[in-house]
């Protein structure tokens, strides 16, 4: 042997371990279901994850068995995070806006054993039991209470697993760091919802990333408030990159409206948080509304779908906020890049640092990314050629959870289902989910620069493009458009917007106003369904 190094696992106990050695009384802030607040720490967040973990192994749970989560963002969520990956099981977090039938297909497709819950969920979760009868244990995450576990005697509260669990209790020592430790399935706008398998090496590398400067940028003098719910690709991986470093954290539990966001990010000085874009827009209509200021916070990190120029330059100009455009999936766990300059462009004129700031970013160490035809040819990373983004590294998903072997990767890339240009400084531009691009008369029309543009107009407060059947050139653009309280403007007025902003072919057909806009499990804008509502209007 020539004499090496430790051989340590890297694990997610490890995270919380670490963060309660050292970082101990580094508050936990949570809003409980009822609106009430909970303070608590790293050293008890990791004491009672412990107990959690061990009384889930005393219940008989077996290495990587599934053990389901249907919770907002608060400290018994982050508890189980922790202490369910800790003792070698896999957390798996599940989403409730789903429908009932989705929710019925994830719980029996995981084969999860035991279902922690919110109160916010006991209808949902009643609904749904009879449906998956091997799931055994229903954990409502409260302390006990009589009456609730007198009308339900299927009930069992975290409280009294909590005062089960082993205080001595050590993770088990045999956990390897290829272990799985934690499962999302994504949301299935087609077909059914796919599970992605993360496991402990996978989550860890992506968390020592993202918390990086040119990524997310975190640490011990921060205060995190994940908006993006812990359901949702793991809030982003962002509870392990906060704890990684000993960041505060603040969780915001179920009000996730403009006014309670405003006032947990004052009260509690939160200087980073995480969300998609429509979540921001609720945030900052309430903000312009009231003239609420965000003194304290000094970075936004926005993904999950493209976050319009307008917001960007909003929330630089009017809150003094830096907006970190980033762009990932579920199967990415989910960071692929983030927008973030370089030394060379520190000079450049405001205006062109403006322009790269706009654009998806940059992949971090541990991503490669690159655009390739349908051939599956190698596209050139030149800022203009567009192709199908791909991506690999050791937080990409090699296989679905379950699928058959070597059906997931083309030749060792993984398909993202989007269609960017990269240019030759790695910056990365989505044009469109494949599946919403518009294809007019041969040529691609991108639906995301026009929604960038229509949220550009004061009066429009959120918009959707979608692409139409056309007699002539089979598909064209139509506009969704949601007016701003009190507007007049018309479809003209907003038509007249585009002219000096994009080339005449692209400008859209015709604009629907509408009331709003639906939005599915995650917050993104359900095209689909304005597809089938939509997609013939303008045939004759
Ligand atoms: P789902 O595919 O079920 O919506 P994900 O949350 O994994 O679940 O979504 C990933 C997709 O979201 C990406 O493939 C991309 O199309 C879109 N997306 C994520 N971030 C951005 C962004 N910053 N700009 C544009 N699109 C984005």
């Amino acid at each position: 042997m020539l004499g090496q190094m430790m051989d340590q696992e890297l694990l997610i106990s490890n995270i919380i371990d670490h963060s309660a050695r050292y970082h101990g009384d580094t508050e936990i802030v949570s809003v409980n279901t009822d609106g009430t607040k909970t303070r608590t720490n790293y050293a008890k967040v990791q004491a009672r994850a412990k107990r959690l973990g061990s009384a889930l192994l005393k219940r008989g749970m077996q290495r990587s068995d599934r053990i389901a989560t249907i919770a907002w963002n608060n400290y018994r969520h982050l508890e189980l995070y922790y202490g369910i990956s800790g003792a070698g099981l896999v957390c798996h977090t599940v989403n409730p806006r789903l429908f009932p039938e989705q929710l019925i297909y994830i719980l029996s497709h995981a084969e999860d054993k035991v279902v922690f819950f919110d109160a916010t969920f006991i209808q949902l979760v009643d609904g749904v039991r009879a449906h998956v009868p091997d799931i055994k244990h229903w954990v409502l995450m409260e302390a006990r209470n009589e009456e609730l576990a007198n009308q339900h005697d299927w009930i069992e509260f975290y409280e009294d697993l909590i005062n089960e669990g082993d205080s001595e209790f050590n993770w088990p020592a045999d956990i390897k760091e290829r272990d799985a430790s934690s499962l999302c399935y994504t949301s299935g706008t087609t077909g059914n919802p796919k599970g992605v398998l993360y496991s402990h090496r996978s989550t860890m590398l992506h968390a020592m990333m993202s918390a990086t400067p040119d990524v997310m940028n975190f640490s011990a003098r921060d205060c995190l408030l994940p908006v993006v719910p812990m359901f949702h690709v793991n809030a982003w991986g962002s509870p392990y990159a906060a704890a990684l470093v000993g960041a505060k954290m603040v969780m915001p539990g179920p009000g996730l409206d403009g006014k309670s966001l405003a006032t947990l990010f004052n009260d509690e000085k939160v200087t980073i948080a995480a969300g998609v874009p429509t979540i921001w827009a609720g945030l900052i209509q309430y903000l312009e509304a009231n003239n609420v200021k965000l003194p304290h916070m000094q970075r936004t990190v926005i993904g999950g779908s493209a976050c319009p120029p307008v917001m960007i330059d909003k929330f630089k100009d009017d809150y003094g906020v830096e907006v970190l455009h980033a762009w990932g999936m579920t199967e990415m766990s989910p960071l692929g890049s983030v927008n973030n300059l370089k030394n060379k462009q520190l000079d450049l004129p405001e205006d062109e640092k403006r322009t790269i700031r706009l654009n998806q970013g940059r992949p971090p160490f541990g991503m490669e990314l690159a655009i390739f035809d349908n051939d599956l040819n190698q596209l050139p990373n030149d800022g203009e050629t567009q192709g199908n983004l791909h991506c690999r590294g050791p937080w990409v998903l090699d296989e679905y959870f379950l699928a058959e072997k070597g059906s997931t990767l083309n030749q060792g890339w993984f398909d993202t289902g989007d269609v960017a240009t990269l240019d030759s400084d790695g910056f990365m531009t989505i044009r469109d989910r494949s599946k919403d691009i518009i294809k007019s008369g041969g040529e691609w029309i991108s639906t995301v620069e026009l929604e960038n543009i229509a949220v550009g107009h004061p009066e429009i407060t959120s918009a959707a493009v979608i692409a139409a059947k056309h007699e002539k050139w089979d598909e064209r653009p139509i506009v969704l458009a949601v007016k701003s309280e009190g507007s007049n403007i018309s479809e003209t007025d907003l038509l007249t917007y585009y002219d000096d902003k994009i080339a005449k072919w692209q400008i859209p057909d015709k604009v629907v106003f509408v009331d709003q806009l639906p939005l599915g499990a995650t917050g993104k804008i359900l095209k689909k369904e304005l597809r089938s509502e939509y997609e013939n209007i303008l045939l004759g």
